[in-house]
């Protein structure tokens, strides 16, 4: 490995970077404001998701809540319904909670100081670092996803970046490269359009690069081997069995522990397959286990792959006549028999999102078949 060095010359690198950005952005609804509120949201909403998702969801959860007191008030079930489909629901527990702790401690303001906003849930260094120069104009370093992709083609580090002292290596060259900035804002929105449209993780534009002159890696010929990854670990897969338990013409479903994967979402009861297991088993295992209610497994209604981010899935999904017993919430914090028409109300994880879209087409076509 080349040692790292502590200080490269980039003396004109902010300033390409800032007059291509001037010249070339696009326009996002969180670039028309100084609103720290909305840029936090905008900042959270891209962590892990592309601008053309982010959109939609963006303007739709503003219209609902407009201010931090809306969303500190806001129904969590509510909540995490605006949410469904943007995925890691840990970012929208920790953005309400961020809203009761700015509501009673900073006087429903965004705070000012980095420490105050590294300080709120959900926020790390590089967030607070964009929302305070964002909104307050302030000068401090980022070291997004993004950003870590160009410096570290930039500077062509050979390491791999995810030890510490690369990132500490990282945060002080961010640094350096800002100090030499004269326009904060445009400097900084400029390297995160930079990683999001020309320097891309699998093919670099490398001929539409702004800073192409100053960087390193595509003089070496390397920028398709940076940033060093780790190799990765298979990824594991779990067979995962669910009944869509039926009872008078209702539906039981079950709402998820707050906290952990998925947390407060709704969901159709089920769980992991054990070695060897039958899916039907599954099922009727796992609902005995988890509710406390023994149920008679019937025709399989879809199968649907997901992943996440350190496993993937494929969800079997089997309709159910509910026999006997009383759920008792076990493996959950609460439970309830829905009608159908009323489901799309709930807050579901995606690939039960997929489930109940087949259920209710079967449903309507049975109702249309019956009012006939
Ligand atoms: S020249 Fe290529 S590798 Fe270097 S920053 Fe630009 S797009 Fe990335």
């Amino acid at each position: 490995m080349t040692p790292l060095q502590t200080s490269l010359p980039k003396t004109g690198f902010a300033e390409a970077l800032t007059c291509w950005y001037q010249a070339s952005h696009r326009d996002l609804p969180w670039r028309n404001t100084k609103n720290a509120y909305r840029i936090w949201l905008s900042e959270i909403m891209l962590q892990q998701t592309q601008v053309k998702t982010v959109i939609d969801y963006y303007n739709r959860f503003l219209k609902r809540y407009p201010t931090i007191r809306s969303l500190a008030e806001a129904p969590a079930d509510e909540l995490m319904k605006q949410w469904e489909g943007l995925g890691y629901y840990a970012r929208c527990r920790n953005l309400q909670k961020a809203a009761q702790i700015i509501m009673s401690q900073h006087g429903g303001e965004f705070p000012k100081t980095l420490e105050e906003a590294q300080a709120l849930p959900g926020i790390g260094q590089s967030t607070a670092g964009a929302i305070l120069t964002f909104a307050y104009g302030q000068k401090h370093p980022l070291l997004d996803g993004n950003v870590k992709r160009v410096l570290s083609r930039v500077f062509d580090v050979d390491a791999e970046i995810q030890q510490p002292a690369i990132i500490r290596q990282l945060w002080q060259y961010s640094q350096e490269l800002l100090e030499e900035s004269r326009a904060p804002y445009a400097y900084n929105q400029a390297i995160m359009e930079l990683g999001a449209t020309v320097c891309l993780p699998q093919n670099p534009r490398c001929l539409l690069c702004p800073v192409k002159p100053y960087c390193s890696a595509q003089a070496q010929g390397t920028q398709h081997e940076r940033p060093v990854k780790s190799a990765r670990k298979a990824t594991p897969h779990h067979d995962i069995a669910v009944g869509v338990i039926w009872k008078d013409g209702k539906i039981l479903i079950q709402q998820r522990p707050a906290e952990g994967l998925l947390g407060g979402l709704w969901e159709f009861p089920g769980g992991k397959r054990e070695p060897g297991e039958a899916l039907e088993e599954t099922v009727r295992r796992e609902i005995e286990e988890e509710l406390n209610i023994e149920v008679r497994v019937k025709t399989l209604i879809a199968t649907v792959k997901h992943a996440y981010t350190h496993f993937k899935i494929t969800l079997y999904a089997y309709h159910c006549d509910y026999e006997q017993g009383e759920p008792e919430p076990r493996a959950c914090q609460a439970w309830r028999w829905a009608e159908p028409e009323d489901l799309e109300q709930f807050a579901f994880p995606k690939a039960n999102k997929t489930v109940l879209e087949k259920v209710m087409t079967e449903w309507r076509a049975q109702q249309a078949a019956t009012h006939v």
